[in-house]
């Protein structure tokens, strides 16, 4: 494992993102704890020491299990980072927050009672790294809000060595609102984590944000570093010539090759939900071995094939509320395939089972209200419907 500098700390340049882990088939949200403890224990022993996780992961279970899973190793030997999940409240009255229209039954709570039960739940005293999850132009009136103070508690929290570097992520923001929002608070953040791939270099344009945090003297944490493994199955015919220059390599290790072109990342987060993938990502993280630029050009030529498509990161954000239990992300990818020739137009929801059955979509829309990638996603449900019935 080599190692990259960050908030005067020595941060492993592979994180381990803890959003998908191993989950028990048929059960939602569900971590298999088992094969996900000996994914920890991999990373631990090869290195890895930045673990990344947040208040809704796995429906609130991955920072239940985290806490966990690091319990017994000593304090020092990892870096903890979580996230202040404003970007899925909504302000009531008297300082109390409740959760947007997809999470239901997920109970109201305060900004103070929030971070509290993550402290709890994560078993630790402090938090390394403490993040806003997701300022975007739709929850930044959350974050800024004057009367939640919730940047301000935080600093706080941080004063008190309760947190111990503040930054924010970012999924889908523009880059102007990043700038703006640097600026305004300049000197508290110390960090910020964005959507960054070859893929989304251009289509989310992150090379403008990545130039952005770095104009401001902030490392970068990368997530989606593989676009939810989107990245990591290409299309044949695109394969077919990263093949054709390195024949042993898949498409992850390219993905992760492209990102140790860019001096100003840190820790590129990888949420490893497979033994295997573990064992790849470390062996790619041994030394730093950064794509050519002949490599770079093929990986844009790539990347402007998929820029149709629709860019789901199969993050499951939206699966939680959705009424109908559909496996949204999976039918997006079905959707992309079809529509794209990727699979000709084969795809019989008959066969495939009612939660992978666009046509049980009823509209109602609060898979859309979470999606931190803004996608449409009934509209896309219907659109494929359609498909189907031609
Ligand atoms: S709009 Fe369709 S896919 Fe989205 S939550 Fe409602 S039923 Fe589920
Ligand atoms: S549709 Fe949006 S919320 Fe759902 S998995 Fe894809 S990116 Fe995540």
């Amino acid at each position: 494992m080599y190692y990259k500098e960050m908030a005067g700390l020595k941060v492993s340049a592979l994180g381990m993102g803890n959003m998908r882990l191993p989950r028990i088939e048929g059960e939602n949200e569900k971590i298999d704890r088992e094969k996900a403890q000996e994914i920890i224990d991999y990373a631990m022993s090869h290195g890895i020491n930045y673990y990344d996780t947040a208040y809704r992961y796995h429906g609130g279970e991955s920072e239940l299990f985290i806490g966990e899973a690091l319990k017994k190793y000593p304090r020092e030997s990892f870096y903890l980072a979580s996230k202040f999940p404003g970007h899925m409240m909504v302000k009531k009255e008297n300082g109390v927050v409740g959760f947007t229209s997809g999470l239901t039954g997920w109970p109201d709570s305060t900004v103070p009672g929030v971070f509290e039960e993550q402290l709890k739940k994560c078993q630790v005293e402090y938090f390394d790294f403490y993040l806003l999850h997701n300022m975007n132009e739709n929850s930044i009136a959350m974050f800024e809000d004057p009367e939640l103070d919730i940047i301000g508690y935080l600093q706080e929290q941080k004063k008190l060595g309760r947190i111990r570097h503040l930054g924010f992520s970012s999924h889908v923001v523009s880059p102007q609102l990043l700038d703006e929002f640097l600026t305004r608070h300049e000197g508290v953040f110390e960090f910020v984590q964005i959507q960054l791939n070859y893929l989304d270099w251009k289509l989310q344009d992150a090379k403008t944000k990545y130039e952005v945090i770095a104009k401001h003297g902030l490392k970068v944490v990368v997530m989606e570093g593989i676009r939810g493994g989107r990245l990591a199955n290409l299309p044949d015919a695109e394969m077919a010539k990263l093949r054709a220059l390195r024949p042993d390599d898949s498409a992850a290790r390219w993905a992760l090759r492209w990102l140790q072109t860019l001096p100003e990342v840190s820790v590129v987060l990888s949420g490893m939900s497979s033994f295997d993938q573990i064992v790849e990502n470390v062996e790619t993280f041994e030394a730093p071995n950064p794509v050519s630029e002949d490599e770079k050009a093929l990986l844009t030529e790539v990347a402007d094939s998929m820029l149709s498509w629709v860019p789901c990161t199969a993050c499951r954000y939206c699966t939680e509320g959705c009424p109908m239990e559909l496996e949204i992300p999976k039918i997006i990818a079905a959707y992309n395939a079809v529509k794209n020739g990727e699979r000709g137009r084969k795809y019989n929801p008959d066969q495939e089972g009612e939660a992978m059955d666009p046509r049980r979509c009823i509209g109602c829309g609060a898979c859309a209200s979470i999606c931190p990638q803004n996608i449409a996603i009934p509209d896309i449900m219907s659109e494929f419907s359609e498909m189907l019935s031609e």
